[in-house]
């Protein structure tokens, strides 16, 4: 069995540890919160959240200290993440395949607009995409889009937000992951 620092709550090699210098070391026993992992506190979020997928109980303590961070009412720094002993391979396992991948860390998919092509709005209305104009006060770059139904009105829409996921708080039971997805090739002008 390894030894366990109860100061540290990490296996540590005898017979001091060498982060606080403790002398009395025990063994590690099966329900010892065992250190994962320092990370950023946002992503011990999604730690926690991974273990608690997958029934794997946990605890976390802020690098700063529990103190610092009330005193200034936000979680600024590294928090550390701690599971029993028993679970500590199975959680080592899920940090490494989850926060060493790649994926995790990819920026979010940059969306290309496409002029001319049909467009549906989370609600189930068909646009067409007609082109993007440049606000002359605030050069914001805007989507102008048709509606392919009724009266086929013009529209105009921030592009950041024409092209943003929708808001799944707010609509829950949306059926897209984006609040305008294109769903068509190119349609020529006059054709709808
Ligand atoms: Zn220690």
């Amino acid at each position: 069995m390894p030894l366990y620092c109860e100061n540290c709550m990490k296996l540590v090699e005898g017979p001091t540890c060498r982060a606080c210098r403790n002398r009395k070391l025990r063994e590690v026993e099966p329900g010892d919160f065992c250190m994962v992992a320092e990370v950023h506190y946002m992503q011990a979020e999604m730690l926690k959240e991974l273990f608690a997928d997958n029934g794997i109980p946990c605890t976390d303590r802020s690098v700063l200290g529990a103190g610092i961070t009330v005193k200034l009412g936000v979680n600024v720094g590294f928090v550390r993440v701690y599971v029993p002993y028993d679970r500590l391979d199975e959680a080592k396992a899920l940090y490494d395949a989850y926060f060493n991948s790649e994926a995790v860390f990819e920026e979010p998919e940059k969306r290309e607009l496409s002029i001319g092509h049909v467009y549906r709005h989370f609600k189930g209305g068909l646009y067409r995409v007609e082109g993007v104009a440049k606000h002359s006060e605030t050069l914001e770059e805007y989507v102008v889009y048709r509606k392919l139904y009724d009266d086929h009105s013009l529209w105009i829409r921030p592009k950041e937000m024409f092209l943003s996921p929708v808001d799944k708080e707010k609509y829950p039971d949306a059926m897209q992951e984006y609040r305008f997805e294109e769903v068509s090739e190119e349609v020529p002008d006059g054709a709808v």
